[in-house]
């Protein structure tokens, strides 16, 4: 079967925290189209949030930015969330990948949001260029729907 788009939705956001809930929810609400379970429509939120919240507070700082999201669903079931940013980018993606690890200079995060995004999902890449900006893409194939009939 050749993989051909189905649909895609993209979100242009304010870097700003109080829009992360509403990211997460738009996100969410756009994939219920493909009828996930409730497992999947959870980790789907869980990886949307940790994505949009280090675009807000590790890429802008908390200086004024936007955030990009745009999803995209294929004939294979595949989901492709990709978020990006333009802020302050990534020196070393290997480090910033590993658990535990965390760049905030308070120690207040607990370093497991890769963590969490790469488990969560099929496939997570990470694209960073230091002063121009991070995407992070995240794949996660939904089970297949059941033939009623
Ligand atoms: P947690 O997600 O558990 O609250 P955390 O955000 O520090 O903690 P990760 O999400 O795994 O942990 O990110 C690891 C580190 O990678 C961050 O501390 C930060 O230094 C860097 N980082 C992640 N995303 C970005 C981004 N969009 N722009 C710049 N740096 C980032
Ligand atoms: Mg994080």
């Amino acid at each position: 079967m050749k993989k051909e788009l189905i649909n895609e939705m993209n979100l242009r956001i304010p870097a700003l925290s109080v829009n992360e809930g509403y990211a997460r929810y738009a996100v969410s609400s756009f994939v219920a189209q493909l009828d996930p379970t409730l497992e999947e429509i959870a980790d789907i939120r869980t990886v949307v949030s940790e994505a949009v919240t280090n675009s807000i507070i590790h890429g802008y700082r908390d200086k004024k930015g936007e955030v990009l999201i745009s999803v995209k669903y294929y004939n294979d079931r595949t989901v492709k969330i990709t978020v990006r940013d333009r802020g302050c980018g990534i020196a070393d993606i290997e480090k910033a990948m590993q658990p535990f690890y965390t760049g905030d200079p308070a120690g207040e995060r607990g370093g497991m949001g890769f963590t969490i995004m790469s488990s969560f999902t099929d496939k997570m890449k990470i694209r960073s260029i230091l002063n121009k900006g991070t995407t992070v893409t995240l794949e996660k194939t939904l089970h297949k729907s059941i033939v009623r009939g």
